[in-house]
C-alpha cells in the first residue's frame, strides 16, 4: 500500500512518516528531504529549486513529479512507501493515480491527514531543530523534545539544525498555500479514496491509531 501523509508544514508529518515506515516496514518517501539533500549538493535540480524552497513557495509540478517517479521506480517502492510531503495539489494526485494504475495496480493508496491548527503549527516550526546527518535526519522540539546536549543529536552526535524555511515569515506563507491547496487536495480524496483525519497526540500514540485504521480497512495491500 501507499500511504499518503496530508497535513500542513509542521503537522508532524515527517516524524510520523518515519516511525510507521519502520514499523510497516514501507520506505519513508519525503519530498522535501529530497529537495533539501539536491540543494545541499548544490545540483542542476538543486539550484533551480532553491528560489521556491528558502521562499515557503511550492516547487512546480513538472519538477516535483519527474522527481517522484524516478524515486517510485526504485525497486524499495516497489511495494509500497510512506509519501510524506507528496502529492500537495491536485495536479500531483492525479498524476500520482495514473503512474499507480500503470506500475503498480494492485496496491491501494490510503490518505491520512494530520490535523493540527494553524496555532500549534507556527508554535512547533519555530521551536524544531532537524539533524543535519542526512542518514539520521532526527527532528527535536526545544519545549517538547529537546536535544539531551544543546545543539547536538542524541541519536548519531551530529549538529542541529534550524530548516532555512522555518522562519516566521516563511511559516505563515506555507501556511497560506497549505490551506490553498488543501481543501482541493481533501476534496480529491475525499471522493476518490478513503480520507482518515486525526488529529495527532504524542507521536508513538498517533502512529498506533493510524496503524489500527490501516489493519481496519479490509485487503489493504
Ligand atoms: P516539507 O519538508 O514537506 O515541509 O517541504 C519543504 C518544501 O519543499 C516545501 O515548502 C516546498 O517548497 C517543497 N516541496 C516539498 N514537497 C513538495 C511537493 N510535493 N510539491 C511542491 N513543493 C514541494
Amino acid at each position: 500500500m501507499y500511504v499518503i501523509l496530508l497535513g500542513g508544514p509542521g503537522a508532524g508529518k515527517g516524524t510520523i512518516a518515519k516511525i510507521l515506515a519502520k514499523d510497516l516496514n514501507l520506505t519513508h518517501i519525503s519530498t522535501g528531504d529530497i529537495f533539501r539533500k539536491e540543494m545541499k549538493n548544490k545540483t542542476k535540480l538543486g539550484t533551480e529549486i532553491v528560489q521556491y524552497m528558502d521562499n515557503g513557495l511550492l516547487v512546480p509540478d513538472d519538477i516535483v513529479l519527474e522527481v517522484v517517479e524516478k524515486r517510485l521506480k526504485k525497486s524499495d517502492a516497489k511495494e509500497g512507501a510512506i509519501l510524506d510531503g507528496f502529492p500537495r495539489t491536485v495536479v500531483q494526485a492525479e498524476a500520482f493515480e495514473e503512474f499507480l494504475k500503470i506500475y503498480n495496480p494492485e496496491k491501494k493508496i490510503i490518505t491520512v491527514e494530520l490535523d493540527v491548527k494553524d496555532q500549534e503549527i507556527i508554535k512547533r516550526i519555530t521551536n524544531r531543530l532537524t539533524c543535519s546527518n542526512e542518514d539520521c535526519k532526527a527532528i527535536y522540539n526545544l519545549e517538547t523534545k529537546p536535544p539531551k546536549v544543546r545543539g547536538i543529536c542524541d541519536i548519531c552526535g551530529e549538529e542541529l539544525i534550524r530548516r532555512a524555511d522555518d522562519t516566521k515569515e516563511t511559516i505563515k506563507r506555507r501556511l497560506q498555500i497549505y490551506h490553498k491547496n488543501s481543501k482541493e487536495l481533501i476534496n480529491f480524496y475525499k471522493k476518490n479514496n478513503a480520507l482518515y483525519s486525526i488529529t495527532p497526540t504524542e507521536a508513538n500514540e498517533t502512529v498506533e491509531n493510524i496503524k489500527k485504521y490501516l489493519n481496519k480497512i479490509e485487503g489493504s495491500n
